[in-house]
This record gives structure tokens, C-alpha cells and sequence, in this order.
């Protein structure tokens, strides 16, 4: 499954979206980001981000604070930005300074302007099968089953990997009621005893738990899905820059035992992105409806 194309399909209807959008009269979409600290892997994350609002025709502004700053100073920026009726939707960069607390930044956010949907609000929705926003990962992955028209009903998915980003609200979403869904889910963690057999078992795997080519050829089953979330940097001599991203499947060995799968890079990352791109549409777009 090729996310740079199905990623670039989705910003590409956007961009036109947009285009009539703000024909109509309408203010284009404005996301805030705030990036604290200086992370090179959420420097990266981020500018991407960035990129892709100029590149679609949306506004966007990056906060950037130093990881010194008090948690209490990052929470009012946050309210002030929810304040500000000039800005549709709002992500604050993971991972943050140990001595912050993540819950408690993302519950700040306004859950109306929460894009990345990991506000409690917007969670609670989605386990619900309520609308809401879900986050852009799992969301993004969802975009790619349906873009391949993969009809996951009935299938036996195991997701490994249980954070509260990727993991937990992708083992939701692949056992709602919906297509791509109906899948009878799994979720491992690093306590599963026995994952290779459940492996095994698995229609469709998805790989989120960051650990470099974790999931073998014997993991897979002939003719599985296989969906790799992970992104490592591991040392690379070969490499200007030192590292080599990796995920966390072998993939040049499980591809050949595969239906589907994607690559990493050019997989799931594009398609975080543009899932984001939607969220912050549908912000502004429920944010005019809310004013007429
Ligand atoms: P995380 O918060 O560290 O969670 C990792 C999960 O994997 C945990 O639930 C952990 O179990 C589980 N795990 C760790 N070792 C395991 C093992 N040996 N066997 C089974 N389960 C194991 O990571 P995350 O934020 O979900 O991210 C996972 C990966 O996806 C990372 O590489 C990250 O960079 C990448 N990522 C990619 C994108 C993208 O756009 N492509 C977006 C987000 C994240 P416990 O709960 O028991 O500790």
C-alpha cells in the first residue's frame, strides 16, 4: 500500500476543497502547532506539518517553546490559542518535557479544536462510535484500507502495540461497526505471552510498538495484511545524517508472504499527515457551521 500516493490523493481533494471554500468567502483553515523543545524526530514531525497546510492552502503557525518552560506557562498558551477565534485547530508535538504532564496539555486543548483527537472528549466519542475527532494515525490507516477497497469484515486483526495515539484507538476502530472494521481484534502488549502464534493467527497486523523489525517472516501468515507503523532511527555509518529510519517489520522478508503491506518510509507517516489535513478542515467546517 503506497501512502505517499493515497496521502497525496487526499490532500490533492483538499487543495480543491479549500480552493472553493475560500471562493465562498470563507477563511482558510488555521492550525496552530506548538513544538517545545527541540527533538529532532518532532523538529522533522512538525516542519512536515507545517509544509503540508502551505502546500494544501491552509494558515498555520508554530509556537515554539524551550523544554524549560513551566507547565503552567505552556497550559495558558494553550487557552490563549483556544481563545483565539482566528484558529481552527491546535496540536502540541509529542513527547513533552518529563516534568509536563501530556494528559493534562491535551485535556487543555479545546476538544472542538483538538486535530490530533486525543483530547478525553474526543476518545470517549470514538469508543462510542460517536463523531468526534480520531487521531491521525489509526485514522490515517483506516483512509488506507478503504483507499484499496480492502473489505476487512470478519477478519482476525491483531494490533500490536497499545498507546493511547496508535495502538488503543486502532483496535477500536478496526472492531467497530464500520468497513473498513468488523474486525474480531486483539491487542498485544509487551506482556502477550505467546505473540508469534497470535501473529500467526492474524488476516491483518498492525505493527505499532517501536521496536526495529520486530515482526519476522515466521510471524506471518501466507496472504496476511501487514500494516507497519513504527519509525526507529538506527545508527547507520552509510547515511549522511548517521541513522536510517526503520519500522518495526522485517519487511523485505514478510513482503513476499503478503496480500498488502506498507513501507517505511512511504507507508503510514504520509498518511498520519493527511489524516491531520481532514481533521483541520472538519474543525473549520464546524466552526462555520456553529456561526450560521
Ligand atoms: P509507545 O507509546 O512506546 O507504545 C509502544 C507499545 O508497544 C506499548 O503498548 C508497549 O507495551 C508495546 N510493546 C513494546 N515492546 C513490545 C514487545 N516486545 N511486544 C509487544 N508489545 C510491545 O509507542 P507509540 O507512540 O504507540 O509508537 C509506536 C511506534 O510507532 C513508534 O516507533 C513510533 O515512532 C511510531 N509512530 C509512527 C507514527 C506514524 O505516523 N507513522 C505515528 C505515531 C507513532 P506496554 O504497554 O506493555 O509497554
Amino acid at each position: 500500500m503506497d501512502g505517499q500516493l493515497v496521502s497525496q490523493a487526499t490532500k490533492d481533494e483538499l487543495k480543491i476543497r479549500i480552493a472553493q471554500w475560500v471562493k465562498e468567502g470563507k477563511k482558510a483553515p488555521h492550525l496552530a502547532a506548538i513544538l517545545v523543545g527541540h527533538n529532532g524526530a518532532s523538529e522533522t514531525y512538525v516542519g512536515s506539518k507545517v509544509r503540508t497546510c502551505e502546500e494544501i492552502g491552509y494558515v498555520s503557525t508554530l509556537i515554539r517553546l524551550e523544554d524549560t518552560i513551566s507547565e503552567e506557562r505552556l497550559l495558558q498558551t494553550i487557552r490563549d490559542l483556544n481563545n483565539d477565534d482566528a484558529v481552527d485547530g491546535i496540536l502540541v508535538q509529542l513527547p513533552l518535557p518529563k516534568s509536563i504532564s501530556e494528559q493534562k496539555v491535551i485535556d487543555t486543548i479545546d476538544a472542538s479544536k483538538d486535530v490530533d483527537g486525543f483530547h478525553s472528549l474526543n476518545m470517549g466519542r470514538m469508543v462510542q462510535g460517536l463523531p468526534g475527532f480520531v487521531p491521525a494515525t489509526p485514522h490515517g490507516i483506516m483512509l488506507l484500507l478503504e483507499y484499496y477497497k480492502i473489505d476487512t469484515r470478519g477478519m482476525n486483526a491483531v494490533v500490536i502495540g497499545r498507546s493511547n495515539i496508535v495502538g488503543r484507538p486502532m483496535s477500536i476502530l478496526l472492531s467497530g461497526a464500520t468497513n473498513p472494521g468488523n474486525c474480531t481484534v486483539t491487542i498485544c502488549h509487551s506482556h502477550t505471552r505467546n505473540i508469534k502464534a497470535i501473529c500467526r493467527e492474524a488476516d491483518l497486523i498492525v505493527a505499532a510498538l517501536g521496536k526495529p523489525l520486530f515482526l519476522t517472516e515466521d510471524m506471518v501468515k501466507e496472504g496476511a495484511i501487514v500494516i507497519d507503523v513504527g519509525i526507529s532511527r538506527v545508527p547507520d555509518a552509510s547515511k549522511k545524517r548517521g541513522y536510517a529510519i526503520r519500522g518495526d517489520v522485517d519487511f523485505e522478508n514478510v513482503a513476499p508472504k503478503c496480500s498488502y503491506i506498507t513501507p517505511v518510509p512511504g507507508g503510514v507517516g504520509p498518511m498520519t499527515i493527511a489524516a491531520l489535513m481532514r481533521n483541520t478542515f472538519r474543525a473549520a467546517e464546524a466552526k462555520q457551521s456553529r456561526k450560521a
